[in-house]
């Protein structure tokens, strides 16, 4: 006789479910029988990005800006997404990624609220700024500039880990935090001025990789499918957190440079440009306490996600 297993949420929402990340969340929401919906202004997201699950049961696209107060029907799951997250995005929507972290995340917690359902704010490593700690950890409180550029983006975070915590605190919401280290895979945009897009896009077209100072800055990359499964992992348990998410394996620039060469099998070079201001030198997670409490780690490594992406972009510009 089959056999089927209950899913862990009846109804999940996902704020930001038309990005990139959030895309993918929903996929594996959707893959285990939860019932979803999507909730995205399509500021930096796409209704592309979700056009697979379109048509599947329970799922459902509501275009809605989040700075607003919205509705849905009673979730048990509160996946809170939306955000501008890449630099070339918050620079430009620097007023409504503020909002969005402030509005957005008081209006998708007081959501949570109603339906007494689980919350999970995504933060970022950005909170960590330019940091004088490495690796860092969840108890390293960071190295912003508050006025940098990029304080639109690291501010609106941490206030929205204030909020979420306050939130905990003030009304019993059973709300958790993760703070998310540079993720890439399939979906990303090649414009979207994140290296590993950027470096895919220009090595397919055989333009020179544009490598930021002299390319020995580190950064921490996840591939997508193991930060959804932390994600998950965090969604199912009763932490508050921050708990970080991301690869412990540091990666230069340059090597990144180089890995995406070789693996495209691209005739492109590297060309070194200007470091933008702010950009933190190093980045890298202590995962000791995902590791403890959710017992994640991530799996995929870089050559095999490098691979995927890699195969992903090369589909869309056939496609
Ligand atoms: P993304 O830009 O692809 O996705 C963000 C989504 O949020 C988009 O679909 C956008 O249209 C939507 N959105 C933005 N403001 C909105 C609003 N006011 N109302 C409704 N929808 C809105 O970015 P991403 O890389 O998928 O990031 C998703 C989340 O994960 C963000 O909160 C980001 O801060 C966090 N994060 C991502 C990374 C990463 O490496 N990708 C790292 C750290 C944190």
């Amino acid at each position: 006789m089959a056999t089927t297993t209950a899913p862990r949420w009846e109804h999940a929402v996902v704020t930001g479910g038309a990005g990139f990340v959030g895309s993918h969340l929903c996929t594996a929401l959707v893959d285990q029988g939860t019932a979803v919906t999507c909730v995205d202004d399509f500021c930096t997201g796409s209704r592309q990005n979700v056009a697979h699950l379109e048509g599947r049961p329970g799922f459902t696209l509501l275009q809605a800006d989040i700075t607003e107060p919205f509705e849905t029907e009673p979730a048990d799951l509160v996946l809170h997404f939306a955000s501008p997250a890449s630099p070339a995005d918050y620079l430009r929507l620097p007023l409504h990624t503020l909002e969005t972290g402030s509005l957005g995340t008081r209006n998708t917690l007081a959501l949570a609220r109603r339906h007494e359902a689980r919350f999970v704010l995504a933060s970022t490593s950005e909170v960590y700024g330019d940091p004088q700690q490495h690796p860092q950890s969840e108890s390293y409180w960071g190295n912003v500039n508050p006025v940098g550029p990029r304080s639109v983006y690291d501010e609106a975070k941490r206030f929205a880990e204030a909020l979420t915590t306050a939130e905990a605190a003030g009304h019993g919401t059973n709300t958790g935090i993760v703070r998310l280290f540079n993720t890439y895979g399939p979906r990303m945009r090649g414009h979207d001025g994140r290296a590993v897009p950027t470096f895919i896009r220009q090595a397919l077209a055989g333009e020179p990789l544009t490598v930021t100072g002299d390319g020995r800055q580190t950064r921490s990359l996840a591939y997508v499918d193991d930060t959804v499964r932390g994600i998950l992992a965090m969604a199912a348990s009763d932490l508050r957190g921050p708990v970080n998410l991301g690869n412990p394996t540091e990666i230069t620039m340059l090597e990144l440079a180089r890995t995406v060469i070789e693996l495209t099998g691209s005739s492109s070079t590297v060309r070194f440009i200007d470091r933008p201001t702010d950009d933190p030198a190093v980045r890298c997670p202590d995962i000791t306490l995902a590791r403890g409490k959710l017992q994640w780690e991530p799996r995929v490594p870089a050559a095999e996600g490098l691979a995927r992406a890699i195969s992903w972009f090369r589909a869309q510009q056939t496609a």
